[in-house]
C-alpha cells in the first residue's frame, strides 16, 4: 500500500508527462505533468480511448510488436482544442510470468527543451536538402539553356528540341517538387483541412484506376475487393491522393505487362478498419532501405528510381495523410518477388 503510494507520488514528480492504456486502447493513467501540459484531469478522460489525447504518427502497432522502449512521433491533444506535435517513447506492459500476455503501454512525451535542439537540426538538414533538390534541375534549366542562347545557329534542329525538351521536364520537377513542398508544410504545421465523410472506396479506386491506367503501359490490374465493405471515413480528395501515390508508385517501379494487384477488405481481428493492399511485381525494397522510405526526400539509389522521376515526398506525404484520417500505413511485403503497400483506415 505504501508502496504504490510512494510510485504514485514519485511518478507524479517526473517532469515529463506519462500516460497508460490497457490493452483496448482505454486511458487508465496520467501524471500530473500530463495534466499539467494538456489540461485534461485523469477524471475526465479516465476509461475514454487513447485517440481523444494522443496519435502516434508511425505504423508500428506497440501492442502487436515486441519493441521495448521504442521511440516515435505523436500529436498531443490539448483539452482547449491545440496540438503539439512530441517525441514519445512508448513500452508495451506485459505480464511478468506471461510476457505474451500484453497489458497495455506507457507512453511518456519527451521534454520539450530536448526537442528545440532535434528540431534547430531537422530543420537545417530540411533547408539543405531542399536546397540540393531545387539546385539539381535549376543547374540542367540553366545549362541547357545557355547552351542554346550561345550556340543555337551551330545545332541540329532534333538538339535544339531535345534540349527544349530537357528544359520543360525539368522545369515540370521543379514545379511538382515546390507543389509537393507547399504541400508537405501544410500538413507539417497542420493546416490541412480535411473533410471526413462516409465514402464508398470502391468508387474511389475505380476512378483513380481508371487514370492511372492510361499511364499504366501494359500493366494489368488485378482487383480482389470484399463484397459489402462498410463506408469508409476519410476526406475524399485526399483519399485518393493516397491511392494515386501507392498505386502511381506500383506502376513506376515495376516491369511492363506486369500485374498490380489491389485488394481491399475488413480487418480480421479489428473489425472497425478496413485494410487496402496494393502488391506489385516490383525488384522490391532492400531490408536496409525499408525503414527509410516514408521519410522526407528519400528516393533510394537503384536503377529504376533513377530511370523514374519522382521528389521522395509521395510515401512521406501519404504516411501523414492517413495518420491525420486516423488510419496507419506499412510496408507489408517486399522481396524480390515485389512489394504489397497495406493501410487501414477507420469505418464509422
Ligand atoms: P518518389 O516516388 O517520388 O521517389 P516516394 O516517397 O513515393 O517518392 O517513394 C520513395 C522511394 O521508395 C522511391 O524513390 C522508390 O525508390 C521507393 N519505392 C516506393 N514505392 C516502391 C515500390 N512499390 N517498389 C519499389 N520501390 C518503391
Amino acid at each position: 500500500m505504501l508502496q504504490n503510494l510512494i510510485l504514485a507520488k514519485a511518478i507524479d514528480l517526473i517532469p515529463d508527462p506519462i500516460i497508460a492504456v490497457d490493452e483496448q486502447g482505454r486511458i487508465v493513467f496520467t501524471n500530473e505533468a500530463h495534466k499539467n501540459l494538456t489540461g485534461w484531469h485523469l477524471s475526465e478522460i479516465k476509461g475514454q480511448n487513447y485517440r481523444l489525447v494522443y496519435e502516434i504518427l508511425s505504423d508500428v502497432n506497440l501492442l502487436a510488436e515486441e519493441k521495448k522502449n521504442f521511440k516515435q512521433e505523436a500529436i498531443l491533444y490539448k483539452k482547449d482544442g491545440s496540438k503539439l506535435t512530441l517525441n514519445v517513447t512508448c513500452s508495451a506492459l506485459k505480464h511478468d510470468g506471461l510476457p505474451s500476455v500484453k497489458l497495455g503501454q506507457i507512453i511518456v512525451f519527451h521534454p520539450l527543451f530536448l526537442q528545440v535542439e532535434d528540431m534547430q537540426k531537422t530543420s537545417d538538414d530540411f533547408v539543405s536538402t531542399v536546397s540540393h533538390e531545387l539546385r539539381t534541375p535549376l543547374t540542367s534549366i540553366k545549362g541547357f539553356a545557355e547552351t542554346l542562347i550561345k550556340s543555337k545557329d551551330k545545332l541540329k534542329e532534333s538538339d535544339q528540341k531535345r534540349f527544349l525538351q530537357i528544359i520543360k521536364e525539368q522545369a515540370d520537377h521543379l514545379t511538382r517538387l515546390v507543389e509537393d513542398l507547399l504541400f508537405v508544410s501544410r500538413l507539417d504545421n497542420h493546416k490541412l483541412h480535411l473533410t471526413i465523410r462516409e465514402l464508398e472506396l470502391k468508387k474511389h479506386i475505380d476512378r483513380v484506376c481508371e487514370v492511372l491506367g492510361n499511364q499504366a503501359g501494359g500493366r494489368i490490374f488485378i482487383y480482389d475487393f470484399q463484397a459489402k465493405l462498410p463506408p469508409v471515413m476519410a476526406d475524399s480528395d485526399r483519399l485518393e491522393q493516397i491511392l494515386n501515390n501507392l498505386i502511381g508508385n506500383a506502376i513506376k517501379y515495376s516491369p511492363d505487362h506486369s500485374s498490380i494487384t489491389i485488394k481491399t477488405q475488413l480487418e480480421k481481428k479489428n473489425k472497425s478498419r478496413i485494410l487496402i493492399s496494393i502488391t506489385d511485381q516490383g525488384p522490391g525494397i532492400g531490408q536496409e532501405d525499408q525503414e527509410l522510405i516514408f521519410t522526407r526526400f528519400s528516393r533510394l539509389d537503384n536503377p529504376l528510381t533513377r530511370q523514374t522521376k519522382g521528389t521522395g515526398l509521395g510515401l512521406y506525404i501519404t504516411k501523414s495523410l492517413i495518420s491525420a484520417m486516423k488510419g496507419e500505413v506499412w510496408l507489408e511485403k517486399s522481396d524480390s518477388t515485389g512489394s504489397t503497400f497495406s493501410f487501414a483506415l477507420p469505418v464509422k
